[in-house]
This record gives structure tokens, C-alpha cells and sequence, in this order.
């Protein structure tokens, strides 16, 4: 009844793939997720309209934690060679030098990272191109109905389609908007290359809360330096109109202590901008399917714990619920709230959720309680740059004191 052609599945018209795991949207989680099953010895289907992902502008860097959450997984040899390893920040704070940080960070394009995963899938988890045009899902058995006619029957739905609406709906679930327009993503490829930039990587902090910036960071994906900036502001205001027009000079008036090192802020490509909402759902606990990923909440780009936020939905399903949902008959609600109801995946959404709003509290809020925050944050940084300072100028000293 299905047809393998490269990694690609065809599904005969005349019957019905019978799978244990059929997942909509081929992103991060449904691919990671497919990879998991597949490897596992389960019969998965993965669906998604588009055989290449397309570059759209999306996470573009994460931190060790997040690797190691690929790691664990045994992804990490396919994600690898996919990602431009770096590990020497230079951060800037207060319109001045802050602090040099030694850490791993992995940098990447969306698209070509997706792209990878896909590639890896395992020969007996195809791709399916194809569009969902009905689904229907129960206690026992999900059925859902391509656009070409053919059906694919399921034991369990793992819907794992982002920020896209269409299956979501026709299940009946809501999205409930926690924040909208929180805040914008900002991405744009510098003129300078990695070999030419005084640093590595860096990270240059807003320093006035009129500005509502929370950080600008660059660092090398491949041979280009690429620049991701958090702001939180809307789509529709001069402001961004106005740095869309000329990112250069709003760079080279908010971050004058970092243009020099940069190229004076030379911008060689669009900048895309990307307003981002935080969403949870609503009506999600139902027989038979289950909701991971953005397809299940979004939180802001700014504190980074996207990622990380879905590698661990992927990680609890595959290795906690999924293999005990399968091993008995039926895939009711009281199945499906198990993972809902997961401490480790609550802890991380509320996390992610949490550092969200924090994120732009501590760098726009003028109330009196916000403002102190920054006070104390802001003084603890600068005596931090003094006591650097000081200490820089005595090693200085000590050759001629001797
Ligand atoms: C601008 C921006 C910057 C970000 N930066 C960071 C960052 O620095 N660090 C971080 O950790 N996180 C970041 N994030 C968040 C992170 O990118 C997301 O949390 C993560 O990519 C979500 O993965 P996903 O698999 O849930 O969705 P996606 O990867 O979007 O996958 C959804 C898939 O579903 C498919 N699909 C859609 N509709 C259908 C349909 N009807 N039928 C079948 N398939 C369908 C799509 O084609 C796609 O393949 C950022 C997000 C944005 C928007």
C-alpha cells in the first residue's frame, strides 16, 4: 500500500497506510520526533507540504544545553556537520565592554538544519508530501485524508505543524494569545566576514529602555556574519520601517561602541523581520492526538528556550509516552493527558513562558519596582567593569612596579 521513492512516500489510492504514529509537520519536532520512532522499531508516517523545508528566518543559534538535549537524542552527529560551532563571546553592557565568555554556541540556518534532519530520517520513515484535508481522530484509531485522495490510519496524531493553523482548526483546537506582537525578531547578514570581525561572537545589550532593544548578536554562520536583533516593538511602527530602511545608521546610533569592530555596520542583505506572539492552547486534551512544539505554544525568541522547549516535548514523548501508550489497546484522553500532565515538559513550557515576559519587563517596564530591577542590575554591571578595569590596570602596572 505505500511505496518508498527515495525518502519520499507515495501512498496508493486504492488503500490506507496502517501506521503507529502518523505526525504532521515535518519542522524540528516532527522530524526529530520521526527519526526517534522510526529508529525505535515503530511504523511512522510524516506528512508536510513541502519536500525542502524553505530558509525562513527562525532560530538561528543554540547553546550547549540545547546541543546536549540533541545528544541525548543521538541527533547530534546528524546536526553537527549542519552548524558552525563557536565558543568566544565578547559581551557588551552599559555601551561598554562587559565581559569575554568561553562557552559553545552552534550556529546555523533554519532551513538547511531542517533540510538535515530530513535527509537522516531513516529509510523506513519516509516523507510524505502532501497536504491534510481531513482528519478525524477517536479513543482508538486517527484518520486522516491527503489532498491526492489517499489515507493514512494511525494509532496515534502527533500534530507538530508550528505556527500554521490549518490542522489545528480542523481538530477544533484554539490558540490563546498570553502576549501579541511581544516582540520582533530581526535578522540580517553584515557586509564583514567572520575572518575580518575583530570577534568571534558578540552581544551588545540595549542600554536605555526608550529604545526597547533588548540585544543585538552577532556571530558566523559558515563564511557570513549574520546579526539576530530583539526588539519589542511592532511591525507597523516608524521605528521599524525606519531601521528596515537603513539598519545602518540606527545600528551605528543605538551600538556605536561595537560599529568599528563590526564594519561600521554594514548590512548586505533585507533584514527580515518577524513579530513573534506567545501562545499556548486550548481545548488540546482529547482522544488520540497530541500537540508538540509551537504547534502546542510559542514563546519569545529573546531568552532562546525555543528549541530547547521542543527537543524536550520530542524527548518525553519518545522516550516516556509513546512506548507505554502503544503497549496498551486504545489512545484515549487519559493516555494523551500523561504528557500534558508531565512535569518535565509543564516545568519547561512555564519556564520558557516565564522568561518571556521577564525578558521584556526587565527592559522596557518603567513602573518603580522595573526600574529599580534595572538600577540594581545595571550598578552590580558597572562596578563589575570597574573592578575588570582596576584589575586590568594593575597587571599593567606590575611589570613596572618590579
Ligand atoms: C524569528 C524567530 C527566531 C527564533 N530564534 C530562536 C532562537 O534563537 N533560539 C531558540 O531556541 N528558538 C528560537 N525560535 C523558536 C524556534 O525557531 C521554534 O520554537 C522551533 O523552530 C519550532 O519548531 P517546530 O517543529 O514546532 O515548528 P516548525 O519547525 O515551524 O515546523 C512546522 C512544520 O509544519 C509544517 N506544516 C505547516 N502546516 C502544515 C500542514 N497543514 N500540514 C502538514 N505540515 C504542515 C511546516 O511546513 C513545517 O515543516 C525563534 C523563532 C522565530 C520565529
Amino acid at each position: 500500500m505505500t511505496s518508498g521513492k527515495g525518502n519520499e512516500m507515495t501512498i496508493a489510492k486504492a488503500g490506507a497506510a496502517e501506521v503507529d504514529v502518523a505526525i504532521v509537520g515535518a519542522g524540528m519536532a516532527g522530524t526529530s520526533l520521526a527519526t526517534l520512532l522510526g529508529k525505535a522499531g515503530r511504523k511512522v508516517a510524516l506528512i508536510d507540504p513541502h519536500r525542502v523545508h524553505h530558509d525562513e528566518f527562525r532560530a538561528e543559534k543554540i547553546g550547549a544545553d540545547q546541543m546536549q538535549l540533541f545528544e541525548k537524542l543521538g541527533l547530534d552527529k546528524t546536526v553537527m556537520p549542519l552548524v558552525t560551532p563557536f565558543s568566544d563571546l565578547y559581551v557588551f553592557r552599559l555601551g561598554q565592554f562587559f565581559a569575554r565568555e568561553k562557552k559553545w554556541e552552534y550556529a546555523f540556518s533554519y532551513g538547511s538544519l531542517i533540510n538535515g534532519l530530513r535527509d537522516a530520517l531513516p529509510p523506513q520513515v519516509p516523507l510524505t508530501v502532501g497536504k491534510v484535508t481531513e482528519v478525524s481522530t477517536g479513543p482508538d484509531r486517527q484518520r486522516l485524508v491527503l489532498v491526492d485522495g489517499s489515507v493514512i490510519n494511525a494509532r496515534l496524531l502527533v500534530v507538530a505543524t508550528g505556527y500554521s493553523e490549518a490542522v489545528r482548526r480542523a481538530i477544533g483546537v484554539e490558540r490563546i494569545e498570553e502576549s501579541k506582537a511581544h516582540s520582533l525578531s530581526m535578522g540580517f547578514d553584515l557586509a564583514i566576514s567572520p575572518r575580518d570581525c575583530t570577534y568571534q561572537a558578540l552581544t551588545c545589550y540595549g542600554r536605555r529602555a526608550e529604545d526597547r532593544v533588548a540585544y543585538l548578536t552577532i556571530f558566523p554562520i559558515g563564511n557570513k556574519m549574520r546579526a539576530n536583533m530583539f526588539v519589542y516593538r511592532t511591525v507597523a511602527e516608524q521605528w521599524t520601517r525606519d531601521f528596515r530602511a537603513d539598519p545602518q545608521k540606527m545600528l551605528r546610533e543605538l551600538m556605536p561602541e561595537i560599529s568599528a569592530q563590526c564594519g561600521n555596520f554594514e548590512v548586505a542583505s533585507p533584514v527580515e523581520v518577524r513579530q513573534v506572539n506567545l501562545t499556548t492552547t486550548q481545548g488540546h486534551r482529547r482522544d488520540g492526538v497530541v500537540f508538540i512544539g509551537d504547534a502546542f505554544c510559542t514563546t519569545c525568541p529573546t531568552p532562546g528556550v525555543g528549541i530547547g522547549r521542543v527537543m524536550i516535548d520530542v524527548d518525553q514523548l519518545h522516550s516516556v509516552h509513546i512506548p507505554r501508550w502503544l503497549e496498551t489497546p486504545g489512545m484515549a484522553v487519559d493516555k494523551i493527558d500523561a504528557f500534558y500532565d508531565d512535569p518535565v515538559k509543564v516545568t519547561s513550557d512555564e519556564k520558557g513562558m516565564r522568561v518571556s515576559f521577564y525578558a521584556k519587563r526587565i527592559t522596557t517596564e518603567t513602573g518603580l519596582e522595573w526600574r529599580v530591577r534595572r538600577l540594581r542590575n545595571n550598578t552590580a554591571r558597572q562596578l563589575m567593569i570597574i573592578g575588570r578595569k582596576v584589575r586590568h590596570l594593575g597587571s599593567r602596572r606590575q611589570p613596572g612596579m618590579a
